[in-house]
């Protein structure tokens, strides 16, 4: 039983597309967030890429819903025909196109924060409806054709959710970040609501038996990195 997961660049953001394997009914596409504004030429040719059509997209299932994350969601919802999901913390943000920035947690958090409001002003981000609130409670993927779980983790923002793959992947959204100019090494994100919170969730994540994390920001990696970053030696130490 394996997953594919295509990234697909979207700005700043890496789009995550996930595609079952055919089997036992697993023969749908979930598109896990939508980037940056006015990206709908990419996604479509990384869509392409992949082999998938629009129309094989089930979901478009955010992360959460910051502007770089939701930038792109009313176009592909409308070119793909599938439902937009994302926790019902951060909906009302989706339908106004207008999601808050978190607060740094850490000195070049805060300071490249600061730069970041700035050039807020130059951010448009388009509203989407959103046809799916999710609750705090996992949300099963396997009727869109994924063997997988969508499960609350809070920290980064309040309605973070991560995608738990039964093959052991792990996409976190910016539960986790590897990507310069954020982190030069992979780990806990810069910028967060709740830190308190974002340890919690990485304990939710490391309770299942996952090997890789995928970030929105950055390359994969390996799951014990953040097993060391947060002093979890495998199971859950909540
Ligand atoms: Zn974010
Ligand atoms: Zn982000």
């Amino acid at each position: 039983m394996t997953t594919q997961i295509h990234p697909i660049a979207l700005g700043f953001d890496t789009v995550y597309v996930l595609r079952g394997d055919g089997q036992d009914g697993h023969d749908g596409a979930v598109v896990l967030d939508a980037g940056q504004p006015r990206k709908e030429r990419a996604f479509l040719a990384g869509l392409a890429r992949a082999g998938i059509a629009p129309k094989d997209v089930r979901l478009v299932l955010l992360t959460h819903a910051h502007w770089d994350h939701m930038g792109t969601a009313a176009a592909i919802r409308a070119v793909t025909g599938a439902p937009l999901a994302v926790h019902e913390a951060e909906a009302a943000w989706v339908r106004a196109g207008d999601p808050p920035l978190p607060p740094g947690v850490t000195r070049w958090g805060r300071t490249f924060m600061a730069i970041h409001h700035l050039f807020e002003p130059l951010i448009h981000v388009p509203p989407a409806e959103v046809d799916l609130e999710l609750s705090d409670a996992p949300y099963d993927l396997r009727p869109y054709g994924i063997p997988g779980t969508a499960i609350h983790t809070p920290g980064h923002s309040p309605g973070s959710i991560s995608v738990i793959l039964d093959s052991g992947e792990a996409l976190v959204g910016d539960l986790a970040m590897n990507r310069i100019p954020l982190r030069l090494t992979p780990g806990l994100p810069i910028f967060a609501d709740d830190p308190d919170a974002v340890l919690r969730s990485w304990h939710s994540v490391l309770a299942h038996a996952v090997h890789t994390i995928y970030p929105a920001h950055g390359k994969p990696f390996p799951a014990d990195v953040m097993r060391r970053a947060v002093g979890d030696r495998g199971g859950c130490s909540r």
